[in-house]
Parts: structure tokens; C-alpha cells; sequence
């Protein structure tokens, strides 16, 4: 089975803090289910100083986001819709918008 939402894909947060956010998905973590979404789910983290001349402090930064939380975002119909495969007569699966039919790939 082949995941519905890929590396370089438009995404909407539909949950969650970030609900409405869109962005491009950075990298996809298919064993937990999650996905690194550009500008999406922010998170302020502490680091501490490794060198002697280096300062500590809080940097922000992204973290991954369960898959479920987001939605292909099609830009042909303005909104997020959902993702259908579509099996080729060679056995290939090519994913396309449900909403227009449009083919996702290839990119
Ligand atoms: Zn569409």
C-alpha cells in the first residue's frame, strides 16, 4: 500500500494547533505515521551552548505531525481533498485527486 502523502506534496493541517496551516511536506516518517510539514508545528527548544563561545537559548524549529492531521492540499480545486490510486494497465499505481481527477504524479 502506498502512502497518500508524499515527499514535496502541498498539505492542510485539518487538526490539531496548526489547523488551517498549509505547507510543503519536507520528509515523510512512514514507521511512525508522521510527516515534517514546512512552517508547520513549530516548537521552541532549549539548547545549550557546545562550545565555550557559543550561546544557549531557545531556537524554534518544526517537528513531524501525525499523517492523520493532514490533507493533500489540490491546488486545480483550491482545497484539501482527498488522495485516490489509480491502477495503471502495467500494474503502476498513480495517485490522483478525488476531487478532479488530476494526476499527483509524476512531479
Ligand atoms: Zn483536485
Amino acid at each position: 500500500m502506498g502512502l497518500k502523502i508524499r515527499k514535496g506534496d502541498f498539505v492542510q493541517v485539518i487538526k490539531g494547533k496548526d489547523s488551517g496551516k498549509k505547507g510543503r511536506v519536507i520528509r515523510v516518517y512512514p514507521k511512525e505515521n508522521r510527516a515534517l510539514v514546512e512552517g508547520v508545528n513549530f516548537v521552541k527548544k532549549h539548547v545549550r551552548p557546545r562550545k565555550i563561545d557559543q550561546q544557549g537559548g531557545i531556537v524554534s524549529m518544526e517537528k513531524p505531525v501525525p499523517l492523520a492531521n493532514l490533507k493533500y492540499f489540490c491546488m486545480k480545486c483550491g482545497k484539501p481533498t482527498r488522495v485516490r490510486f489509480r491502477l495503471l494497465p502495467d500494474g503502476n499505481k498513480l495517485r490522483c485527486c478525488a476531487g478532479c481527477q488530476e494526476i499527483i504524479e509524476p512531479r
